[in-house]
């Protein structure tokens, strides 16, 4: 299929990027196909990661477009309690650090099925999302939260603002490391940013993804991996600054950054402290990622040992959650249906389907306890919390859980 060759850096423009971990060809992993469209031909693209020897931004090599992967999306926000709860509580965060009244517009980039805006829509704020995904917007139609159904770029801004005004708050929760054209999407956000508002990003944080060898949040996607000093560099080219920036626990490790316009707001020391924690961790290093490729490898021939292992010794084993990363991970690690035998996932909208790639058949979760599958491999391993207090009785009864990351294990 074609592609895009990534001739240079997405933030500053040189080609000084180095590839450091090469992923294989992989299907898009939040493209899960139906039975029906299991013959036919599946796109494949590649999946590299490269470093820039210029301003330590991390991205991928080549670029999927955008259309291919956002205009029919299955993931929806509010099938985790997880992130749920998180969403809504940003809104109270953001509704306690800023004031606003009924007047005041609060626009969310890549609204997904407007979770977190419904969690803005309780003190009674105006509200618009913006997604191209076309399948979630007819989805959550009649939630009476207004709706833009187009990529954000600095054209669609302009719609934006002529419809309904300038906004006080922006947010973009996961969806800033989607972003191919970094220029002129921050260009459409300061034009829909009224002078004072601020732009919040929610995103993985590449710093927990090294420490952590989350190597499967690589996927097309995202063709960003943001550390702040890179991202502060990027938006002080751009006429915007940084003025706040916390570390948060959800999924493996986010980062939240508050925006605003240039010479506005003061800057919180912890934007130091952060920058600090990356330079210690060495972020900045080409060995510190040439490094991370080398634990992805160790992960990979460990589960494909102890997958085929199992196999061999008769053990029955399934996987729970579907997530687009655990796509990665299956292709990477090249585990099909012959070492799994399907995936128990929450999510209706994957009920049925198979996933990409290596067209493992997804099942309802409520199909593990009548199973009882010797072992689990969470695909989902972020939310082990959250899936290992609802999966109980399976482990009660003596399932057990593999987890893949940071290093391979049973629980
Ligand atoms: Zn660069």
């Amino acid at each position: 299929m074609k592609h895009n060759q990534l001739g240079k850096c997405l933030l500053c423009g040189t080609d000084g990027v180095e590839q450091f971990l090469d992923l294989g060809s992989t299907a898009l992993a939040n493209k899960f196909l139906s039975k029906e469209e299991l013959s036919t031909p599946e796109p494949k693209y590649p999946l590299k990661v490269g470093f820039c020897h210029a301003c330590g931004h991390v991205q991928l090599i080549d670029l999927v477009p955008p259309q291919a992967m956002f205009d029919h999306y299955l993931y929806i926000s509010s099938a985790s309690d997880t992130l749920k709860n998180h969403l809504w509580d940003l809104s109270d965060e953001i509704l306690r650090r800023y004031e606003l009244g009924p007047d005041d517009l609060v626009i969310d980039i890549g609204c997904n099925d407007a979770t977190l805006l419904h969690g803005f829509k309780r003190y009674g704020v105006r509200t618009v999302g913006v997604d191209p995904a076309q399948n979630l917007a007819e989805l959550t139609s009649q939630n009476g939260i207004e709706r833009c159904t187009a990529l954000f770029n600095a054209g669609t801004a302009k719609q934006i603002v002529s419809k309904w005004g300038q906004a006080s708050i922006i947010t973009a929760t996961n969806t800033f490391p989607h972003i191919q054209d970094l220029q002129d999407f921050i260009h459409g956000i300061k034009t829909v940013l009224r002078p004072g508002g601020v732009f919040v990003i929610e995103m993985h944080y590449l710093l927990d993804l090294v420490e952590q060898v989350a190597f499967d949040t690589i996927y097309h996607e995202h063709v960003s991996y943001w550390a702040l000093g890179p991202m502060k560099r990027l938006f002080e080219n751009n006429g915007m600054r940084i003025v706040d920036a916390e570390r948060l626990p959800l999924h493996h490790g986010q980062l939240r950054v508050f925006v605003k316009h240039d010479g506005e707001g003061e800057i919180h020391p912890r934007v130091a402290a952060i920058l600090e924690q990356e330079r210690i961790c060495g972020l900045d290093r080409f060995e510190t990622h040439q490094r991370l490729a080398q634990k992805a490898m160790v992960i990979k021939e460990d589960l494909h040992r102890m997958l085929t292992k199992l196999r061999k010794e008769g053990k029955w084993v399934v996987g729970y959650g579907a997530p687009a990363k655990g796509n990665t991970l299956l292709s990477f690690l090249e585990i099909g249906p012959e070492l799994l035998e399907y995936i128990a996932d929450r999510s209706p909208l994957k009920q049925g389907l198979y996933t990409p790639g290596m067209h493992i058949p997804v099942v309802p979760a409520e199909q593990l306890l009548p199973d009882q599958p010797d072992y689990v491999l969470l695909l989902a391993w972020n939310f082990v919390d959250e899936i290992v207090a609802q999966q109980q009785e399976y482990l009660r009864r003596g399932g057990k859980f593999i987890i893949p990351v940071p290093e391979v294990r049973i629980l």
